[in-house]
């Protein structure tokens, strides 16, 4: 059973029913649907309210449960998921992709090495091999990245070895139905897929983005290779984003190619889409410059622009915290062509600099430098 809504609640409670003690303010909430509403997100007691009747404070309680452990290994969180869809909610806690050493093998050091030296950048953020799983390793832990095999063997982690690609896949989906359904115990521990030596670079991509879909916690392999690691990491960055939250980037001021205080200034707002279109094209001017990246709740900039949440008072105020009227000779701003018609307003605001107002797409940024550098870098 999956977690109640407030309007599943609400469903039992005296106001839904028409019965005495509706709305009567007991429970400290002012209705019974604002009960319900907070009961759902467990902000208050189903005690509370002394007339939610048995049946439904017997649901509660099992649909509260929680389906599945979370494991930390290292300051790496291992399961805790509770749905069986991201978008019923969103999954937690993203599988964790790791590779064994048996250090009873020779040149096991310069595996070691090799898996410690990968790493790869996206999205502004930086990935390695999550965790290393040392076999026949007397040593507790060389470092913070490697648990020896008997430590994780030790750990609440159902491990299922990948002998046979229908019958993990089934076992996966069976513990995730049973755990996130039915809250069954039994099936609550985390699962760890591991990968025995294979040397079909495919095989191994093809299964383990389907077990990464659904539903391995973590995997193992006893391989290593940077391209498989690069497209299974690629890959759980999609699965596991939160689908409620517009990807965003830092509020911040970002530099291309050193610029100094003559360098061009773009601005425009933290939705991580348009951050990284703008960004691709400074990065490849002939010319530096800085892009002011305004806080706007991760939205792009016509929708920041029409919420409100990107405002001349906010982009002054990012302009101010980093003190670029100071920091800069350049007097001039360009703005999102999208934005041409905030000019005046952001004018009135922002009195340092004068405000130029841009291309809408960022495609067209090289060629409107190229056209117009000398008029405003002068
Ligand atoms: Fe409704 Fe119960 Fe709260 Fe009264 S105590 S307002 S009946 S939820």
């Amino acid at each position: 059973m999956s977690e109640l809504s407030g309007l599943q609640i609400f469903k039992y409670l005296p106001a839904a029913k028409k019965q005495d003690h509706t709305n009567c303010k007991e429970c400290g909430c002012p209705t019974c649907m604002a009960f319900a509403l907070k009961l759902s997100k467990h902000q208050v007691k189903i005690d509370n309210c002394c007339y939610a009747p048995d049946e439904l404070k017997n649901i509660y309680i099992q649909s509260s449960k929680v389906p599945q452990k979370t494991v930390e290994i290292n300051g790496i969180k291992i399961g805790g998921e509770n749905v069986l869809y991201r978008h019923e909610k969103t999954f937690n806690n993203p599988c964790p992709i790791a590779v064994s050493i048996d250090v009873a093998k020779n040149n096991w050091e310069k595996k070691l090495e090799r898996i410690k030296n990968f790493e790869i950048k996206c999205v502004n953020e930086i990935f390695k091999v999550d965790l290393i799983i040392l076999k026949n390793s007397k040593q507790q832990d060389i470092d913070f990245s490697c648990i020896t095999f008997e430590k994780l063997k030790s750990l609440p982690i159902k491990i299922i070895n990948d002998n046979d690609f229908k019958s993990t896949s089934q076992e996966l989906i069976t513990i995730r139905k049973k755990a996130v359904l039915d809250k069954d115990e039994s099936c609550s521990e985390p699962v760890c897929v591991w990968f025995e030596h294979n040397e079909n670079l495919n095989d191994l991509c093809s299964r383990a983005a389907y077990y990464i879909c659904k539903y391995a916690n973590m995997i193992v392999f006893e391989d290593f290779d940077e391209s498989l690691f690069t497209s299974l990491i690629m890959l759980r960055q999609n699965i596991y984003t939160d689908p409620q939250k517009p990807l965003q980037v830092e509020p911040n001021i970002y530099e291309f190619n050193n610029p100094d205080e003559n360098s061009l200034i773009f601005m425009t707002t933290n939705f991580a889409l348009t951050f990284f279109a703008v960004a691709n094209e400074l990065e490849s001017l002939p010319v530096p410059s800085y892009l002011i990246v305004t806080p706007s709740d991760g939205m792009s900039v016509l929708t920041a622009w029409s919420a409100e949440k990107f405002t001349a008072k906010k982009a002054a105020k990012m302009i101010k915290k980093y003190d670029f009227a100071n920091k800069m000779k350049n007097r001039k701003i360009i703005i999102p062509g999208l934005l041409a018609h905030m000019k005046d307003e952001l004018q009135e605001e922002i009195k340092d600099f004068e405000i130029i107002v841009g291309t809408v797409n960022a495609f067209e940024i090289e060629d409107f430098v190229k056209t117009k550098l000398k008029a405003f870098t002068r």
